[in-house]
C-alpha cells in the first residue's frame, strides 16, 4: 500500500480513487469519516487519504491525480492505440497507458 493523494476534501480524494480504478489502478480511500460533518474541513492529519494497493502503480497514479487538480482548457483527446477519450490534462492514456501524441492528431 502507498499513499498516492491527500485533500481535506472528500468529494476530491472520491473523484481521484474512482479516475485510478477507472484506470484500473486498485486504490482505498483511508480517513474517509474525518473530515466530520458534509463541508467541513480536516484538519490536516485527518485529510482523507488515497491510497494505491500495489506500489508500483503509485508513480502513475500520482500522475493522474496531479492531472486531474489542473484547469482544463484544452478539448479531449483520443488514444490512437486503445481510442478511448482522454482529458487534455492526461499527457497517457488512462486506459492503456498510451503516451499522447499531439502531432499525429494534426497529421493529414
Ligand atoms: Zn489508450
Amino acid at each position: 500500500m502507498k499513499l498516492v493523494y491527500t485533500h481535506p476534501n472528500l468529494a476530491i480524494v472520491v473523484q481521484a480513487a474512482s479516475l485510478l480504478e477507472q484506470s484500473q489502478i486498485k486504490c482505498e480511500v483511508r480517513n474517509e469519516y474525518a473530515a466530520g460533518a458534509i463541508g467541513e474541513l480536516a484538519p490536516i492529519n485527518a485529510w482523507p487519504e488515497v491510497w494505491v494497493v500495489r506500489e508500483h502503480d503509485a508513480t502513475r497514479a500520482i500522475k493522474i491525480v496531479e492531472g486531474m487538480q489542473q484547469p482544463v482548457d484544452a478539448p479531449d483527446w483520443r488514444c490512437r492505440q486503445c481510442e478511448s477519450n482522454n482529458p487534455a490534462t492526461f499527457d497517457i492514456c488512462w486506459h492503456c497507458g498510451e503516451e499522447i501524441s499531439h502531432k499525429e492528431t494534426s497529421a493529414e
